[in-house]
């Protein structure tokens, strides 16, 4: 659209508004069909029966009211039964109460559960382009990596690689910029981070393994044991919001702004035949809640970290950023990374050209108007 048919399709937009009422000119200048979050497969459209109660098994990779993460699948389940008048009900299993953690992507791909919620990341080992759905070191901000999977080609790479295990993604929230993370001494040089041992999972960890880091995959429930006793020097976590409640700080004091985890999306998978059957209605229930979970999560994580870093300064918390040299080194260590994973799968190659591209341009974006902006604040 030219300048002058954008002045006169908005005119014409105004004159409608003003002569109809907003709320029905409103109703049309939207297309939702267009929306990327859209199912991609109306042609067997099946509608609602009201007198029959559908029952969504969701299994999720963390405890049962945990955080945040756990808290907004909860909120958006109660959504999906209440703007649906009870039609559509999906009932919550917490990690291990159906399926273990990180079974549920293999349960929901075997159709035993219908859904999921967790993180990309976790199943490299299935595909190492899956990693990237999460974000990667030095990539995309919570904002980029939402504009990228909803408009930038993000969400039909995910389908297609997603639909060879029969699963059907949406982005499930972020967990917005993560922490460095926490270290029982201070990080004075390049020189202090060989040998670390340092529990930090992902692409980060293998950037941090490049870097001499010596990486230790732990469960949560023994991170803090083990920092404690000196089995690791460092973990990273998420941010101040959850990483206070697991109480870094009492032993490893030094607590690092961070890189490796810029904006990691969470995940919301159905099994692909079980979304499908769903009546037209519900699907589209589940679109918009699931829309609504993803930036609730968002905004929450921040509005939490506000609150946990006044919280934290109060504890005697010590707060750096990385020396140069690490950071710069960890820059080396994430090409050399993807360029050994990007010979090695096809899937990840094309994936990362798609992400590349993506923020190649919105670096120069973001750097014209947000980091001018953040300077000047
Ligand atoms: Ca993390």
């Amino acid at each position: 659209m030219n300048r002058r048919d954008f002045i006169a399709t908005t005119t014409t937009a105004s004159l409608a508004l003003a002569l109809n009422g907003c709320n029905e000119s409103n109703r049309q200048a939207i297309d939702y069909s267009k929306h990327p979050q859209k199912k991609d497969n109306e042609t067997k459209r099946v509608n609602i029966n009201k007198n029959k109660k559908t029952v969504i098994k969701l299994a999720t990779s963390w405890p049962a009211h945990f955080p945040i993460m756990g808290t907004n699948v909860e909120k958006f389940a109660q959504r999906v039964k209440d703007v649906s008048g009870g039609s559509l009900e999906i009932k919550l299993y917490p990690k291990n109460t159906l399926v273990p953690a990180l079974a549920v992507f293999d349960a929901c791909s075997s159709g035993q559960i219908d859904a999921f919620h967790s993180g990309p990341y976790y199943w490299k080992g299935k595909n190492s382009a899956f990693s990237l759905y999460s974000g990667f070191p030095f990539g995309l901000t919570a904002e980029e990596i939402n504009s990228w999977m909803l408009f930038g080609g993000g969400m039909e790479l995910w389908r297609e690689q997603y639909a060879k295990y029969n699963l059907h993604p949406f982005v499930g929230g972020n967990t917005n910029i993560q922490m460095g993370g926490w270290f029982r001494k201070p990080i004075e040089s390049l020189a202090d981070m060989q040998g670390l041992k340092m529990r930090i999972p992902g692409l980060g960890g293998e950037v941090f393994a490049k870097m001499g880091v010596n990486p230790i995959l732990l469960p949560a429930g023994e991170i803090y044991t083990s920092l404690e006793r000196g089995v690791i020097d460092a973990t990273e976590w998420v941010g101040p919001a959850l990483d206070i409640k697991m109480g870094f700080y009492k032993v490893a004091p030094y607590y690092y702004s961070g890189w490796h985890e810029p904006g990691s999306i969470l995940e919301l998978t159905f099994n692909k035949h079980s979304f499908q059957k769903l009546a037209y209605e519900h699907q589209s229930i589940i679109e918009v809640a699931s829309s609504e979970l993803n930036s609730n999560m968002t905004y929450e994580f921040h509005h939490e970290n506000i609150k946990a870093l006044q919280e934290l300064k109060k504890l005697n918390v010590t707060l750096l950023q990385f020396p140069k040299d690490v950071t710069a080194e960890g820059k080396r260590a994430l090409s050399e990374v993807i360029k050994e994973q990007s010979s090695e799968n096809d899937d990840f190659k094309r994936v990362y050209a798609s992400i590349e591209k993506h923020l190649s341009l919105s670096k120069e974006w973001s750097d014209t108007s947000l980091r001018y902006f953040l300077n000047e604040r």
